[in-house]
């Protein structure tokens, strides 16, 4: 083999690893979207056999060798393509070190959970999931074994979804929390009472939703040839490449915070995928550098614009304008208020900005102790009921509400969760760095969003994966992750509502 193959070699895996993304994205997108009830099993027959192609494309000596032969000549490959090749390297180890049978036993088991859990919460049945629950930790806690014995099984699952992110890291982070949040939840909840929210639930009419909608992505300069605006039940963002990424939202006319928040957090979402480097597309790092780094994308665009008084204030006579029978008793500041009402509920996919967190912090401290501290699933109830009691002042009625709400450990989904709230943290370490150059708060009470815009696509977007989400906020910010930024924007924002 000589470099110059090689490299095309490389090119060609990665052309064809990218026409199957693109066409399994697709398809995926078009079965969350528009396909009709029905075509899941014919869909779900060819997605597998697509993802089996994958397998034995990707993963075989011919593979093997050939990246390893990049790496030893590391010095004849420019940046980029280095960056390309450790990436295939340590996808290639996490997957072919997963023995080819157990990897097909843990997909039926994952089906099988799945259903077991929806049946589950129907019927509020904690004892007939919990032995897959048990299952799902067993089999993780052992790939994560083969992958490397060396660290802890936990660690491994955190920095699949959060590269470089270990438990000290997110143990320093939710003690922050702890410290600081947990305090003014425990005020803010009763203060906050008064706060009048009445009008959210008027029927606001779905077609002009859908027009606020595309106002929103036209204020946020975002390209209507590039996007597109979906619905589903649960909204999400396909990103394929710089000039075709969909989105979908919800509209449920007595919710009109609902679609509204809906569009700016999948908006935030579009705008990173539409906004990486050109030289990126059709590659491996294309997708962003984490859950959690696109995941501060999309809070920022939900939060920190979506929901601030500037953006309220300027959008507002749009509103009034769309909606005058539903918003001519109501001002801006009672809109800006009752979307930012702070209530503690049960749900986390209900909670306001200042709750959200510690949602996230009680299925934190739930996995962690399966891995380190060998409790047994029954507990798994009464532990998760009194984190709520202890961290927002509530407990569940039952685990439907409780314990059986998030679909994620059903699917094995474990370490995925804490990026949720580390996306959030970020968002407000960004926003920091931002005010230093831009003049944040005036931009966007004009609804100008050219340099808002422009400061997170350099020093963020355009870069894909390329870095790690620490190599990614010490570049950004020149400091490395720091909660305070977070806690404060918490403190400041809901002191002052
Ligand atoms: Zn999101």
């Amino acid at each position: 083999m000589n470099i110059k193959n090689a490299i095309k070699n490389f090119n060609e895996l990665e052309q064809l690893q990218n026409a199957y993304h693109y066409t399994m994205g697709i398809t995926n997108f078009d079965g969350n979207t528009v396909a009709p009830k029905n075509s899941y099993k014919a869909r779900g027959l060819a997605l597998s056999v697509l993802s089996g192609e994958v397998y034995k494309k990707f993963i075989n000596k011919e593979v093997k060798e050939l990246l390893a032969f990049l790496k030893e000549n590391e010095k004849e490959l420019n940046f980029l393509m280095t960056k390309k090749v450790d990436r295939y390297i340590e996808d290639y180890e996490k997957t072919s070190k997963i023995p080819m049978n157990e990897y097909i036993e843990y997909t039926k088991l994952q089906n099988e959970s799945n259903h077991a859990w929806e049946e589950a919460k129907k019927n509020n049945t904690y004892e007939t999931f919990a032995p897959y629950i048990q299952k799902m930790f067993d089999t993780n806690k052992r790939f994560a074994t083969y992958r490397d014995n060396t660290k802890k099984p936990y660690d491994i699952l955190l920095d699949d979804f959060e590269k470089g992110m270990e438990m000290k890291d997110i143990d320093n982070f939710f003690n922050y929390l702890k410290k600081e949040v947990v305090p003014i939840i425990k005020y803010s909840v009763k203060e906050y009472k008064g706060i009048r929210d009445d009008f959210l639930t008027r029927k606001f009419p779905i077609n002009k939703q859908k027009e606020l909608s595309y106002i929103l992505t036209d204020i946020l300069k975002m390209d209507r040839n590039n996007f597109t605006i979906a619905e589903s039940e649960h909204p999400f963002t396909t990103g394929l490449n710089n000039y075709d990424v969909r989105f979908t939202t919800h509209y449920y006319e007595d919710m009109i915070a609902s679609s509204f928040y809906s569009t700016m957090h999948e908006a935030g979402h579009a705008i990173y995928g539409l906004n990486h480097g050109m030289e990126l597309n059709g590659s491996i790092l294309l997708g962003g550098a984490s859950n959690g780094i696109h995941e501060s994308q999309s809070r920022f665009y939900e939060n920190l614009i979506g929901r601030s008084k500037e953006f309220i204030n300027y959008i507002y006579p749009t509103m009034v304008k769309l909606f005058p029978d539903q918003l001519a008793d109501v001002t801006a500041d009672e809109f800006f208020k009752a979307v930012n009402k702070p209530k503690t509920s049960l749900i986390r996919i209900e909670a306001d900005e200042l709750t959200y967190s510690l949602h996230i912090m009680v299925r934190y401290e739930i996995e962690r102790m399966m891995f380190e501290d060998d409790i047994n699933v029954k507990e798994l109830p009464a532990i998760w009921n009194s984190k709520y009691e202890q961290y927002l002042g509530i407990t569940p009625p039952n685990d439907t509400k409780g314990i059986l709400q998030d679909v994620h450990w059903s699917f094995g989904l474990i370490g995925y969760f804490p990026s949720y709230a580390l996306g959030s943290a970020y968002a407000s370490q960004f926003i920091a760095k931002m005010k230093e150059t831009v003049n944040f708060n005036k931009e966007m009470a004009k609804g100008n969003f050219t340099n808002i815009n422009k400061w997170l696509k350099e020093n963020i977007q355009k870069y894909g994966a390329i870095y790690t989400p620490k190599e990614l906020i010490q570049k950004a910010c020149n400091e490395e992750f720091n909660p305070k930024y977070y806690c404060d924007y918490l403190k400041n924002k809901f002191t002052s509502l």
